[in-house]
């Protein structure tokens, strides 16, 4: 039985996940833990579940996401794991902290890239699914465990309303399509974990989001 736990870290609220893989083993997805505080309650939690960090995920490289990549390679000897197309967000993530005035620690290197579309990633005996989700950002991708009906969905997709478009790479059709083909096309109970904000579900956001719904009335599709 494996399980995945929440953490809101740094100045933009964002959501780290670690994914309990029930072997004594985890995976980390977008470590966005950015001081000592934060770090060291990520730590305490792991102790907590008595799991070991193994395996970094990414959605995307934006500065959020990526501000704890650093640590956890220090700690845990992490390659994050990316797709190709989001590697000039990756590479501009220094730049984005300057801009922010954020502290970032150096990047680590990066692991192996994310297969393409449809590809699988292994979170001990769980498979994950890969589904590119251009659009934020593009490069990015969402993680779907069909097993236990759930996505890790970074800032594609949130409770009422949808990632923003308007930094680099970012489309608003793109997005909306991305929505519809690749988060739309899943089961109603699917619960849909993002990168801001809490947990919802495919058919609560298909039915009332008003950016993208199932009616095609939302502001991105007109
Ligand atoms: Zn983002
Ligand atoms: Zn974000």
């Amino acid at each position: 039985m494996s399980q995945l736990h929440t953490f809101t870290f740094n100045a933009f609220g964002e959501q780290t996940y670690l994914l309990d893989h029930g072997d004594g083993e985890a995976t980390v997805f977008d470590p966005g833990m950015s001081h000592s505080a934060e770090r060291e309650s990520f730590k305490k939690r792991c102790k907590e579940l008595g799991v070991v960090p193994v395996q970094c995920l990414l959605t995307h490289a934006h500065l959020d996401h990526v501000l704890g990549c650093g640590w956890l390679f220090d700690e845990w000897g992490l390659q994050p794991r990316l797709h190709p197309t989001d590697e000039i967000t990756w590479e501009q993530a220094p730049r984005a902290a300057e801009l922010y005035s954020v502290p970032m620690d150096p990047l680590p290197p990066r692991g192996e890239d994310l297969g393409p579309h449809g590809s699988k990633v292994l979170c001990g005996a769980m498979e994950l699914e890969v589904r590119c989700a251009p659009g934020h950002s593009a490069g990015h991708v969402i993680f779907v465990c069909h097993a236990e009906k759930w996505v890790v969905g970074g800032d594609v997709l949130f409770q009422g309303s949808v990632g923003r478009t308007d930094l680099p790479g970012g489309d608003g059709l793109t997005l909306a399509k991305s929505i519809e083909q690749q988060l739309y096309s899943l089961p109603d109970m699917y619960e849909v974990w993002p990168g801001h904000g809490p947990s919802t579900t495919i058919g609560s956001e298909k039915s009332s989001n008003p950016f993208v719904n199932e009616n095609g009335g939302g502001i991105l599709q007109r």
